[in-house]
């Protein structure tokens, strides 16, 4: 009989605290942690990079099925042998990453890829936008975590200390329409998802409320 797995699924929109979340939880429990923002974001940086239209979706969508990609737990993303941890966070693939991840030959790639990684470690802690609602539907635990727009955005600018608030929130607000609007897998709670605002939530208090769940 194989050992059951544990997959725990944490969604919501940028800011909401996922990704240090998730990764606290990932250590209590000795799991390993995968951020699927940094997979769309490699697609993004991959079509910049040889200069392919973001919008193009058949040839994105191809480039997506031959990409040689890894991402690491420590953040440290390697697309087709370039080291591109620190790009796929600047502005511009910030910008044109939710197009490419509308695309629905892009998901396709980037969920059978996702579901693999967990099969290959009997489990793990997933954060992105769809993992509860679509990628794990059957996981252990769904959470989705939210806070206000101006928390997320005040988040975000002490991260990106390059750009003004102002260009921070709009850029948000602009990717949680994209990401909310879209036709194939948006952003949403799942319906039996733990719901948690963390905007006046420590990151301990929140993971706390997280392993209690379980
Ligand atoms: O989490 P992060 O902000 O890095 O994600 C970047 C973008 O990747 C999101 O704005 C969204 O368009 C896309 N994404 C997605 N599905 C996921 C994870 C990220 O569509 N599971």
């Amino acid at each position: 009989m194989t050992e059951e797995r544990t997959v725990i699924a944490i969604d919501g929109p940028a800011g909401s605290g996922k990704s240090t979340v998730a990764k606290a939880v990932a250590d209590r429990l000795g799991l390993e942690y995968l951020d699927t923002g940094a997979m769309y974001r490699s697609v993004a940086f991959a079509a910049m990079r040889e200069g392919v239209d973001p919008e193009d979706t058949e040839v994105v969508a191809n480039l997506s099925r031959g990409l040689a990609l890894t991402v690491g737990p420590d953040g440290i993303v390697n697309v087709d042998g370039v080291d591109a941890s620190i790009e796929i966070r600047g502005p511009e693939v910030t910008r044109a990453v939710s197009i490419v991840a509308a695309n629905p030959g892009v998901r396709d790639e980037m969920r059978r890829r996702q579901r693999e990684w967990v099969a290959k470690r009997n489990g793990g802690v997933m954060e992105g936008r769809d993992i509860g609602t679509v990628v794990f539907p059957d996981a252990t635990l769904k959470v989705y975590l939210d806070a206000s727009p101006e928390v997320r955005a005040a988040r975000r600018s002490k991260e990106v200390t390059d750009l003004s608030y102002e260009t921070v929130a709009s850029d948000l607000a602009r990717r949680d329409a994209l990401d909310q609007g879209r036709t194939h897998d948006p952003l949403r709670a799942a319906s039996d998802a733990v719901v948690i605002d963390t905007s006046d939530l420590t990151v301990a208090e929140i993971v706390d409320a997280i392993l209690g769940q379980l």
